[in-house]
């Protein structure tokens, strides 16, 4: 059983509480580690150890701060298969997209951030007498704080471009997939990253990570997770002013336009709505597919899903493995039987597979594929986060445009049509922060990330990221 701690102001260090919190492996049911249940105490040391800290880290020039970013992301490299054992063994996904994803898109994120750093433009407005000069100041303290579906895809996501802008930060991870945070402070220890600026406090999200958000010390918030903890989170942070990135839930429309490319679609549509067992806040849970290709759409589309290879998230072959937690799999369950009060239909899935004793006690769900729910259902508009696809017809573009249009959220979505001109006026239509075209998940890190609606507030990514973790100040000189 492996204990993990703390890391703050450089230390491994133990809650002061002396509690901890049991972490399962989904697949199997199995506590094989556990973490410390931190508090508000905690949080205090934390904070204080990334304040003193700050000063040095910002003295640095950007070049330093960008060769320390290389240097994690060349550290981590080494222990990518590491990384991907861990993030598969943690939150049940296979092996094959934690390397595919999660390893690699952790040590990517490292890179990305100290290039366009480099790259960071400083404005200045000449006028008739003076110049203005736009400086990037540091905000100092910032918090992250993560969901466990993509655990340190999303971490280095925020700490990259944080510590790029010179900022300290202290993190916290989910508790349920805390083992690559700590995995990455082993590695930022071992490359001897000045003592405070990573700190690492792992907890519950109502002790430990609201005490991160209420510090006054913390100047900035960047939060990822579900839209009640996001509300949650922006009470306690708004009336202290604090900088605030959040990036919430999503109930994202997959229009299949009777013109698209079946293969294309059929395969794309699939891949959305399943990745990583449906749990990715871009998943396209609701297909959208016009009223003359349904029939064949929809034959060839659970004929895609029941090929899907469902099992051990260890064995390479494995596509589609257990979700998160018990917990979880309740809640997608609870939806699964609303959904035939709601009078859907199951075409595939709903139940738990057969798989081998091993995984007894895992937290298996298959891929399912519900239809005849109307779109405004509850089902079909309420986020669930899970394997499960709801079906739906339609007979124009403006009617599948109102549909696309009809939940609280605004994260993403997909358009599949061989008219391309026909699919960007379409995505134009769609109240989203990201609309593909005959694609999904296809990521550029340079283009803004984030949704409308009740999906979030602000953008991530590329130079936004570098703006959200930095206080721009003008400077107005008056000419000689
Ligand atoms: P969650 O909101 O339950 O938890 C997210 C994090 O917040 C965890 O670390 C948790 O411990 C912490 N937390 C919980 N209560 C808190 C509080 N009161 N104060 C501060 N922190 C608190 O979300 P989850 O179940 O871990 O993740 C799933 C959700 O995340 C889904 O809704 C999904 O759509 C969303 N998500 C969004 C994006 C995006 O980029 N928009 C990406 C991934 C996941």
């Amino acid at each position: 059983m492996e204990e993990i701690l703390n890391f703050i102001g450089g230390k491994f260090t133990p809650c002061s509480s002396g509690q901890s919190i049991d972490n399962l492996a989904p697949a199997t049911g199995e506590v094989y580690s556990k973490i410390p249940r931190s508090d508000a105490t905690d949080v205090d040391i934390a904070v204080a150890a990334a304040e003193s800290a700050q000063p040095a880290w910002s003295a640095l020039s950007r070049n330093e701060r960008s060769a320390w970013l290389v240097r994690i992301a060349e550290a981590l490299e080494t222990r990518s298969e590491e990384i991907a054992v861990a993030e598969s063994r943690d939150t049940g996904k296979p092996i094959s997209l934690a390397r595919a994803v999660d390893s690699t898109r952790s040590v990517n994120n490292f890179r990305f951030f100290a290039k366009m750093l480099g790259e960071r433009q400083q404005e200045t407005y000449a006028m008739s007498d003076a110049t203005n000069h736009v400086v990037d100041k540091p905000i100092g303290v910032v918090g992250l704080i993560t969901p466990w579906n993509l655990p340190l895809y999303l971490l280095s996501w925020k700490i990259a471009p944080a510590l790029a802008m010179g900022n300290t930060v202290v993190a916290k991870p989910s508790e349920l997939t805390p083992m690559t945070a700590h995995l990455l402070c082993e590695i930022l220890a071992d490359i001897g990253l000045p003592a405070g600026v990573v700190n690492v406090v792992h907890g519950y999200g109502g002790e430990c990570g609201a005490a991160i958000v209420a510090h006054p010390k913390v100047g900035a918030i960047s939060f990822t997770g579900g839209t009640a903890t996001g509300r949650v989170v922006a009470a306690s942070a708004a009336p202290m002013f604090k900088k605030l990135s959040l990036e919430l839930g999503g109930k994202n429309a997959t229009i299949i336009l009777e013109d698209a490319d079946l293969d294309l679609a059929v395969a794309g549509a699939a891949r959305a709505a399943f990745m990583n067992q449906g749990q990715v806040c871009l998943c396209g849970s609701r297909i959208f597919i016009a009223d003359s290709i349904r029939p064949e759409f929809t034959r060839r589309f659970v004929e895609q899903v029941e090929k899907m290879v469902v099992g051990d998230p260890s064995f390479e072959d494995t596509e589609f493995g257990s979700l998160v937690s018990h917990e979880h799999r309740d809640k997608v369950e609870s939806y699964i039987e609303l959904a035939l009060r709601e009078g859907g239909t199951i075409l595939s899935g709903g139940a738990r597979p057969e798989l081998s004793a091993r995984l007894d006690s895992g937290a298996f769900l298959l891929p399912t594929i519900i239809d005849g729910l109307a779109q405004d259902s509850r089902c079909a508009s309420e986020e669930i986060f899970g394997p499960v696809v709801t079906l739906h017809g339609f007979s124009s573009d403006a009617e599948v445009i109102g549909f696309a249009n009809s939940t609280e959220y605004g994260l993403a979505g997909s358009v599949w049509t061989t008219d391309l001109g026909r699919g960007r006026a379409m995505a134009e239509s769609i109240d989203s922060g990201m609309v593909w075209v005959n694609c999904w998940l296809h990521r550029d890190l340079r283009v803004p990330f984030g949704g409308t609606k009740n999906s979030g507030v602000g953008r991530e990514g590329g130079q936004r990221s570098l703006a959200f973790y930095s206080e721009a100040m003008n400077i107005c000189i008056l000419d000689d």
